[in-house]
C-alpha cells in the first residue's frame, strides 16, 4: 500500500490541480513538474526518513550544558530536505523559488509528515520567512527571510509562556527601545527583550548557522506599564546570534538562553524548549537584553502572526492525517498476515480447521474502514484548503474572496478534525495489532504519542471550537457559512443516482448544522452559547468530510479495487459516522449547562 495514488488521485483526478498552469504564476509548470517534485520527496522521505523514525524516539534530544545534540541522521535528514529546494518552493524564480502552488508544496511535505514527523520537513521555517515576505522590510527580508528559505538559517515561532498558552493577551515579555538611536538600525527598530518562552519548538539546535526567532512581547507605555490585551503585542525578530545588513555572523551572540529542553510524550525528533530572553546570560554590547527587531507596526503582532496562521493549520492537520494513515498502513499489513481465530459459521466451530487472518472478520474490517474514512476524508479536505490557499493568492478577484472566506469556516476543521479522528485512528491501529500494538516492537504506538500533540498545540481543540462557533459562523454575517453551504448543495445536486441516499443525509445534517448554529446563538449570552462549542465543531467537522466524501465518491468508479476502497470508505463514514452528529448537536441546539452548571466541590 503507498500513498502516492491517494495523492495522484486527489490533486489530479479530483482537484485538477493542472488547470493551475493556465495562472501565468504558474504557466511553467506541468504535471512533468509536478510529478517530478513528489518523486523527490517521496525520495528523500523514504531514504532520509523513514528508517530514523524510531532512532530519533529513542535518542531524544540532549543537552550538554552547551549545545543541544541530535542524532546524525536528524543533520542528514534537514541537509537532504533543504538541499531539495523545498524551503523555498512556493517562492518566486528571482529568489531561487520554483513557484509551486501550495496545493502541490503540500501533497510534497505530505511524505515527510508520514515519514518521520517529527523530524520534519521546516514547516515553522518556511512560515516564519513567509511572514517576514508579507510584513518585513525588504532588508529583513534579505536578511533573515531569504537565508531561512536556503536553509542557512532556521526560524521558530516563540508566542507561548508559562503563563500564557491559549491566552496570548497575557504575554508578559517586554521589549524596550534599545538606546537613543533605535529606531535607526537598518534591520528594523532595535529594542531589548525581556521574558521567557514556553514550549518553543526547534528553539535551540545545532542544525543551522542560525535560528531566527520570532517573538511575541509587549512595548511598555510611558508609565512602563504594559498594554492590556491583544492589541499590546508586537513582533520581533530575535536571532540566536546576531548577524550584519549583508546576512553575515558578527560574533555576538544574543542573549537568548536555553533553560531547558521538554521531554515530550511523542514528537521527540524536534527539540521543544523553554527559552530565557535577556536574563544576561549572554551580554550583548556590554549589556543584558535580547536584541530584536520590530516587525511590522506597534501593536500589530497578532495580526502579523495570524497572516500565517491558515497555512501552519493546514499543515498540523495533514501532519495529524498523515500519522493516521501512517497507522491505516501499519494495521493493514499486519491485519493481512495474522491469522487468529476462525470464521462464525459451521465450519469455524471445528478448532482442527486453520485459522482466517484476522482481516477476514467483519470487526477488523470496521477499525481499517474507520482509519480509511478519517484519513483519506482529511487528507481530501487538506489538500481542498490548500487549493483554496492558491485560489486566494492567484485567483481573480470575485473566486480569491470566496476562497478566503471558505477558509475561514474551514480552518478551524482542517486543524481539528484530524487532530481528534486520526488520533482515533491511531488508537483503532493498535487495536487492530492486538497486545502487539501496545509493545514498541510495533511503530502504531509512536504514532498515537505523536499525534497526540496535535489536539494541543496551534490553538487547543477547545479554542479551535470556539473560534468555530463564537468567530468564523458568525463573521459577515455568516457569509462563510452560507457560501460553504451553497458548495455542499452543489455536490448533492449533482450527486450520481447511486449516492441520491447519501445526498439526502448530507442535506439534512447540512440544515441539522444551520438549525443549531441559530438556537445557539438565540437570545443567548456567548457563555450559554458556547459552552458546549466542542460537540459543535465535532458535528461541524463530520458533516464537512461527509461532504468531501460525496465528492470524492463521484470521482471513484470502476471496479479497480482502489475505487472499491474509496466507495466503500465514503459510505461507512455516511452509516456509521455522520449519524453521531445527531447526539453531539442536541446538546448545541438546547443549550445543555450540565457542564457549565455542575460547581466545582461536585468534582
Ligand atoms: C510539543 C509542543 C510544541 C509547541 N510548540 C510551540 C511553538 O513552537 N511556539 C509556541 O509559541 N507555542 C508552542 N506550543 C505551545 C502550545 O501552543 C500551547 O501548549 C497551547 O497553546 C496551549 O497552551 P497551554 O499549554 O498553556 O494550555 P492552557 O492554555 O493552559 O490550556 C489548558 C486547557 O484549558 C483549556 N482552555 C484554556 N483557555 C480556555 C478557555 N478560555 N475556555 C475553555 N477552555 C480553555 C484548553 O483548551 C486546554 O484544554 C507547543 C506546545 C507543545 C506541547
Amino acid at each position: 500500500m503507498s500513498l502516492r495514488p491517494t495523492i495522484d488521485f486527489l490533486l489530479h483526478d479530483w482537484l485538477q490541480v493542472e488547470s493551475l498552469r493556465e495562472r501565468e504564476r504558474f504557466a511553467d509548470h506541468s504535471r512533468e513538474t509536478f510529478d517530478a517534485v513528489l518523486d523527490t520527496c517521496e525520495r528523500i522521505a523514504r531514504e532520509k526518513y523513514a528508517p530514523f523514525n524510531r532512532l530519533v524516539d529513542t535518542e531524544e534530544p540532549q543537552f550538554d550544558g552547551e549545545r543541544v545534540i541530535l542524532p546524525q541522521a536528524t543533520h542528514e535528514a534537514c541537509k537532504a530536505y533543504a538541499d531539495s529546494g523545498m524551503l523555498s518552493a512556493a517562492q518566486d524564480y528571482d529568489i531561487g523559488g520554483m513557484q509551486l502552488p501550495y496545493t502541490v508544496e503540500a501533497a510534497a511535505n505530505a511524505f515527510f509528515a508520514m515519514a518521520s514527523v517529527s523530524i520534519g520537513s521546516g514547516m515553522l521555517t518556511t512560515g516564519n520567512a513567509n511572514l517576514l515576505m508579507a510584513h518585513g522590510t525588504d532588508l529583513q527580508k534579505q536578511v533573515f527571510a531569504l537565508n531561512e528559505f536556503n536553509g542557512r538559517f532556521s526560524g521558530t515561532m516563540c508566542l507561548s509562556e508559562p503563563q500564557a498558552g491559549s491566552s496570548l493577551s497575557d504575554v508578559a515579555t517586554r521589549a524596550v527601545p534599545d538606546g537613543a538611536d533605535f529606531e535607526r538600525d537598518p534591520l528594523g527598530p532595535r529594542y531589548r527583550l525581556r521574558g521567557n518562552k514556553m514550549w518553543i519548538s526547534s528553539g535551540e539546535h545545532e542544525l543551522t548557522e542560525n535560528i531566527v526567532h520570532l517573538v511575541l512581547a509587549k512595548i511598555p507605555d510611558e508609565n512602563g506599564q504594559l498594554v492590556p490585551g491583544v492589541k499590546g503585542i508586537s513582533l520581533f525578530i530575535v536571532p540566536k546570534k546576531l548577524v550584519d545588513t549583508e546576512g553575515q555572523l558578527t560574533g555576538e551572540r544574543n542573549d537568548v538562553a536555553l533553560a531547558g529542553l521538554n521531554h515530550k510524550c511523542g514528537w521527540r525528533g524536534t527539540t521543544n524548549t523553554l527559552l530565557n530572553f535577556g536574563e544576561g546570560k549572554y551580554p550583548v554590547r556590554g549589556n543584558s537584553g535580547a536584541i530584536g527587531y520590530l516587525v511590522g507596526n506597534p501593536g500589530q503582532g497578532l495580526q502579523c502572526m495570524f497572516h500565517m496562521m491558515n497555512e501552519a493549520r493546514i499543515g498540523v492537520g495533514m501532519a495529524a492525517t498523515m500519522l493516521g494513515l501512517a497507522g491505516y498502513y501499519a494495521s493493514l499489513d499486519y491485519a493481512k498476515n495474522r491469522p487468529q481465530g476462525r470464521p462464525v459459521s459451521a465450519a469455524g466451530k471445528n478448532s482442527a480447521s486453520p485459522q482466517v487472518r484476522i482481516i477476514e472478520h467483519a470487526d477488523i474490517k470496521r477499525m481499517l474502514l474507520a482509519q480509511k474514512s478519517y484519513s483519506e476524508g482529511a487528507l481530501a479536505l487538506a489538500l481542498y484548503c490548500a487549493r483554496l490557499v492558491d485560489e486566494q493568492h492567484t485567483g481573480e478577484a470575485d473566486p480569491a474572496n470566496q476562497a478566503r472566506l471558505l477558509l475561514e469556516v474551514l480552518t478551524p476543521i482542517v486543524k481539528s478534525f484530524p487532530s481528534e479522528w486520526c488520533l482515533e485512528a491511531n488508537s483503532l491501529a493498535i487495536q487492530i495489532h492486538g497486545g502487539y500494538g501496545y509493545t514498541r516492537d510495533f511503530p502504531v504506538e509512536q504514532y498515537w504519542r505523536d499525534n497526540r500533540l496535535n489536539m494541543i498545540h496551534e490553538g487547543t481543540h477547545g479554542i479551535q471550537a470556539m473560534d468555530l462557533l463564537g468567530r468564523k459562523v458568525l463573521m459577515e454575517e455568516g457569509a462563510g457559512l452560507k457560501l460553504l453551504a451553497a458548495r455542499m448543495q452543489a455536490t448533492i445536486a449533482k450527486a450520481s443516482p447511486e449516492w441520491q441516499a447519501e445526498a439526502r443525509q448530507l442535506g439534512e445534517a447540512l440544515q441539522q448544522v444551520g438549525a443549531a448554529t441559530q438556537a445557539a446563538w438565540q437570545g443567548a449570552q456567548p457563555a450559554q452559547a458556547l459552552a458546549n462549542a466542542v460537540p459543535y465543531l465535532q458535528a461541524f467537522g463530520h458533516t464537512v468530510i461527509a461532504w468531501i466524501w460525496l465528492d470524492v465518491a463521484q470521482q471513484a468508479q470502476g471496479e479497480a479495487p482502489t475505487a472499491v476502497g474509496r466507495r466503500a470508505a465514503a459510505r461507512y463514514f455516511f452509516r456509521y459516522e455522520l449519524p453521531k452528529i445527531g447526539a453531539w448537536l442536541q446538546v448545541v441546539s438546547r443549550r445543555d449547562s450540565t457542564c457549565a452548571d455542575v460547581p466545582e466541590d461536585a468534582f
